[in-house]
């Protein structure tokens, strides 16, 4: 059955893009007579509040959404996340990082413009193993992970299909490329030193388990989803359609943040704003 999950993350409140995010999941899930679903990504424990996680779901109630219960929360899901990391532990495709961001900029030969998570990681910890006892991560060996995948040339037969269009206009089937998950992405963080999973980690487990058959998400994820179909299959995870959209942006052509008050829909609501103007003003019908 259709399912679309809207998965904001409790460290702020929601605006104009959340919004649109939203309603573009529900009503392709609604038209479809499928599934939307909630998931709240609150396992930056030290960025989550509950007053977020209140008011998220109070202004998506106000946009006149509705979504299924019990709503699912990452902070709950630490087991399947620790499972998840062990298969591809015992792959082999798991190595402990103590680097700072400090060390891994000072390690790096000249400033780069980096992959989806910033500047790819240098490979530091991976050719001399850390102290165990320091606070370490857990990166994915990227190149090993190709190879456990059978190389270069069965990575290009892995594919996602996009539904809508990547920053480039990328659209329909899209097919893996090693050079660029290992040159661009590298070995990327699938937990963190506190503990935690990491975001690629996580979404591709819970999207599994809340049985996403598509992703709605902004267009700045697009570069993120081939990683999340490599983990899907290192994981033996079903892969979902993904749809990135446009992003909102505010009158000087700027992307959203969080601190952006004007467009925040709190702040849209108390001014008199109406969710039917909302939908109007992000270009939904
Ligand atoms: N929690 C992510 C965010 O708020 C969404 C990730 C996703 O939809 O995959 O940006």
């Amino acid at each position: 059955m259709h399912t679309e999950r809207f998965a904001p993350s409790p460290n702020g409140r929601l605006h104009l893009g959340h919004a649109f995010s939203a309603m573009l999941a529900h009503d392709a899930a609604r038209a479809a007579g499928g599934r939307f679903l909630l998931r709240l990504e609150d396992i930056d424990r030290s960025r989550a509040r509950p007053e977020f996680e209140r008011a998220i779901e109070e202004d998506l109630a106000w946009l006149g959404l509705q979504w299924e219960t019990p709503v699912l929360r990452q902070s709950a899901r630490g087991a399947a996340y620790a499972a998840a990391l062990e298969t591809l532990r015992a792959r082999g495709l798991l190595y402990p990082c103590a680097c700072t961001r400090k060390d891994i900029l000072a390690a790096l030969d000249a400033p780069q413009e980096g992959g989806p998570d910033g500047p790819v990681y240098p490979g530091t910890c991976r050719h001399s193993p850390p102290d165990p006892a320091l606070p370490h991560a857990l990166r994915l060996d990227m190149a090993a992970a190709v190879e456990a995948l059978g190389g270069a040339r069965a990575l290009a037969d892995l594919t996602f299909e996009e539904l809508d269009r990547g920053p480039q206009g990328e659209t329909g089937t899209q097919p893996l490329c090693a050079d660029w998950l290992i040159g661009a992405c590298g070995d990327v963080v699938l937990a963190r030193k506190d503990g935690a999973a990491a975001y690629h980690l996580a979404v591709v487990v819970d999207d599994a388990f809340q049985e996403a058959t598509h992703v709605t998400r902004g267009r700045d994820l697009f570069p993120a989803t081939p990683i999340h179909r490599l983990l899907q299959a290192l994981l033996g995870l079903p892969t979902p359609l993904y749809r990135h959209h446009r992003l909102i942006r505010d009158a000087a052509g700027r992307r959203l943040a969080k601190r952006d008050r004007d467009a925040g829909l709190h702040e849209l609501r108390e001014a008199g704003v109406t969710p039917s103007e909302i939908r109007a003003r992000v270009g939904l019908p």
